[in-house]
């Protein structure tokens, strides 16, 4: 059986980790965080001491960080991934980060006969326990298939977006798309209320007419008219507005890169940002309808 390293133990790795020793592998973690890799430990998996060392043990390597910068200082340099990864192990990056840096980091992998992936996901820290996630998937056709049987062990729908950097691609265009139709349901259904029409009936009407969507039928941010989503509970996530903020930030760098005027993912932008520095980073994305509601009584 191959021998699984994963780096990143936070809110979406610790559950994924999880989900790889119930389908029965052998995973050997490594964190900065001393309590994530106690928590780990406690799960079943085993402890490497640095990167080097798990990559050196590990025949597919995943990390799950933050950031494009944190994804980078762990691939390159002599302690890192790809300088003491054997040839030809699998490395899936499931972070959320840059499409650029994304792109780079596959060259350097394929310099050093390292098999990459990019595997972001979606889907939230509900996904990752139950392994439902959706995974979009950027690299070599090969590669992708070599790498579903660990994949299936993580998520649901998984589906191979193309070449490097693609599956990122996929992610930051994904939640542009859910950030725009979040703030646009939210808007009309303020509108609705500021006009005499309940937001209850409008719901009933549009979500079987032509501005139905899945931000609305699937996560109303107007309390009561859907099951189980953070409006209903206060706006307590979820996804954070924090974590859209920065999916949308991403998806402007990629605008700017290829030279694209994306005119309402700005917007959108534009608009979290002001709902993150408002004190709002840890609530539910689809709180921003509180905010905008403010800004119509205005
Ligand atoms: P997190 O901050 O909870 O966890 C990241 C972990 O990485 C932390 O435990 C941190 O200590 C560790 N880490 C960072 N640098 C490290 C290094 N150099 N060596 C070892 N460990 C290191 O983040 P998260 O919420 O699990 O998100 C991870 C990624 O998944 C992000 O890119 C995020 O955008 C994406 N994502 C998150 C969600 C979500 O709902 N949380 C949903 C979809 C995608």
């Amino acid at each position: 059986m191959a021998q699984i390293g994963f780096i990143g133990l936070g809110h979406m790795g610790q559950p994924m980790v999880c989900n790889l020793i119930k389908t029965g592998h052998q995973v050997l973690v490594f964190d900065l965080n001393e309590v994530a890799m106690q928590s780990a430990i406690t799960l079943g998996a085993k402890a490497a001491s640095s990167v080097a060392e798990l990559s050196a043990a590990s025949d597919v390597i995943f990390t799950m960080v933050q950031t494009g910068e944190q994804v980078s200082q762990l691939c390159l340099g002599e302690h890192g991934i790809f300088a003491n990864a054997k040839p030809n192990s699998l490395y899936i990056d499931s972070s959320s980060i840059d499409v650029e840096t994304s792109r780079e980091l596959h060259l350097q992998a394929q310099e050093n006969e390292i098999d990459m992936l990019d595997a972001p996901v979606s889907g939230g820290v509900k996904g990752a326990e139950t392994a439902s996630l959706a995974i979009m998937v950027g690299g070599d056709e090969a590669v992708f298939e070599r790498a579903k049987p660990y994949l299936n062990c993580l998520g649901k729908n998984i589906v191979h977006a193309g070449a490097a950097g693609n599956g990122q691609v996929a992610k930051i265009c994904n939640n542009m798309i859910l950030a725009i139709s979040m703030i646009g349901i939210s808007e009309s259904f303020n509108l609705a209320e500021k006009l005499g029409l309940p937001a209850k009936k409008l719901f009933e009407i549009s979500s079987k007419a032509s501005g139905q969507c899945w931000a609305m039928t699937s996560y109303s941010p107007v309390p009561d008219c859907v099951d189980n989503v953070p409006s209903n509970n206060d706006y307590k996530p979820g996804f954070t507005a924090q974590m859209m903020l920065k999916d949308l930030n991403l998806s402007q760098a990629a605008a700017n890169t290829a030279e694209l005027k994306t005119g309402l993912g700005a917007q959108a932008t534009k608009i979290y940002q002001e709902f993150v520095e408002s004190g709002h980073g840890d609530v539910d994305f689809s709180g921003i309808i509180e905010m905008l509601k403010l800004k119509t009584e205005r």
